[in-house]
């Protein structure tokens, strides 16, 4: 019996929440409407009261946020060479300057050691990234940000659901000075196929964010309108919210499987005999977005893939270091500049990890890894 095709990931989206977009195209009202809205409380009850508007991709929440912290031309921002490349495409977009920091090769996140020594007269703002889930060292983050007077904007892309040392990630670290952005991409734990939302700073203009969001159209009462500032067309559909606001409520049981299943990866993973190098097992505060373990560097990963695919599982690479993208190179980044990331994404590998995921497949995974290896 050939067993289904494995992905690296699949949403989890119930009956009730296929009746529930179902009603919104029945209701006339597709577009942003009251379903954006009550997501938008949702989300910022689970996020301990604080303001949270919802957009249409993670991408532009993070352009938003930089925008609103006033980032600009001539400003730089500090960040990740190992992350989604919308991280680094956004401060890009607004004008500003990339200015990438190694990895921690153990947490794969930025390197909180190596940022002060990026620190320049122009910087701005931080923005730290929670690969795979796993918190960015807040408390060192923020201490930072706090002596040099940096803005932060939390990449928490991957990160809903997780936590640092028992608070969860959306409340603030950062004496609500903070920005925190989600991404609700079909991959992410929480999905609304395509979105985005962002946790706002208490000392920020909620309605230039939301002006920002739709073309920079402010409406008066009397039905008249102006457009004082130039903004983008970001503004998440109802279709989208009725899907967040049917995962929400299961963002916890989501979370909770996820972590079962990354601690049999770690149980029945044969590491030392594969040479694999695994992720930090860290079960207090990672949502465990995704399982990704580092390939022996004598391995061709393509053939891996390819070998793995064949046996019916799909794995990803998230992500390549972006500084090694053309468009980097060009603007004069090189191999050899950040050693730790460049080592990281060539080896790297997403086994699959979803809450549907049967406790079979796990083994089903670890022993097709174990054949594809061997195999070359
Ligand atoms: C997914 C992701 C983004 C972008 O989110 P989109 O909703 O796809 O625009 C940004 N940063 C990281 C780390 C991500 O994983």
């Amino acid at each position: 019996m050939t067993l289904p095709f494995l992905p690296f990931t699949r949403p989890s989206i119930d009956e009730a929440t296929i009746a529930a977009v179902g009603d919104v195209l029945r209701s006339g009202w597709i577009t942003s409407g009251p379903k954006v809205q009550a997501f938008e409380a949702a989300l910022s009850e689970y996020c301990g009261g604080r303001t949270v508007r919802a957009f249409n991709s993670g991408t532009a929440t993070l352009e938003i946020a930089l925008r609103l912290a006033g980032v600009g031309p001539g400003d730089e921002v500090i960040t990740t060479p190992l992350t989604w490349v919308a991280t680094a495409n956004v401060i890009l977009e607004v004008g500003a300057r990339p200015v990438l920091v190694d990895i921690d090769p153990v947490t794969r996140n930025i390197d909180p050691g190596r940022i002060e020594a990026a620190i320049t007269a122009r910087t701005k703002a931080l923005i730290p990234v929670d690969l795979a889930g796993l918190p960015a060292d807040r408390d060192r983050i923020y201490a930072i940000a706090e002596e040099y007077k940096l803005r932060v904007v939390e990449d928490a892309a991957q990160s809903l659901g997780a936590s640092w040392h028992g608070k969860r990630i959306g409340a603030s670290f950062g004496n609500d000075r903070d920005f925190v952005s989600f991404s609700f991409h079909a991959n992410k734990n929480l999905t609304t196929s395509e979105g985005g939302a962002l946790v706002l700073p208490a000392d920020v203009d909620v309605k230039l964010c939301e002006r920002l969001r739709l073309q920079g159209v402010q409406r008066f009462p009397d039905g008249g309108m102006d457009v004082d500032v130039l903004g983008g067309k970001f503004n998440l559909t109802d279709v989208a919210a009725a899907i967040g606001l049917g995962q929400l409520p299961h963002l916890g049981e989501f979370t909770e499987r996820r972590r079962l299943l990354a601690r049999r990866y770690f149980a029945t993973l044969d590491d030392a005999k594969l040479g694999l190098a695994l992720p930090l097992a860290d079960f207090e505060n990672s949502n465990w977005h995704m399982f990704q373990v580092l390939l022996p560097a004598s391995r061709d990963r393509a053939a891996f893939i390819a070998a793995m695919k064949e046996q019916g599982i799909g794995v990803g690479v998230h992500y390549p270091a972006l500084h090694l993208f053309s468009l980097y190179r060009k603007l004069g980044w090189k191999p050899g500049d950040f050693p730790h990331a460049e080592d990281v994404g060539r080896r790297i590998v997403t086994l699959p990890l979803f809450p549907a995921m049967a406790d079979s497949d796990v083994d089903r995974v670890c022993c097709a890894l174990g054949q594809s290896l061997e195999q070359q």
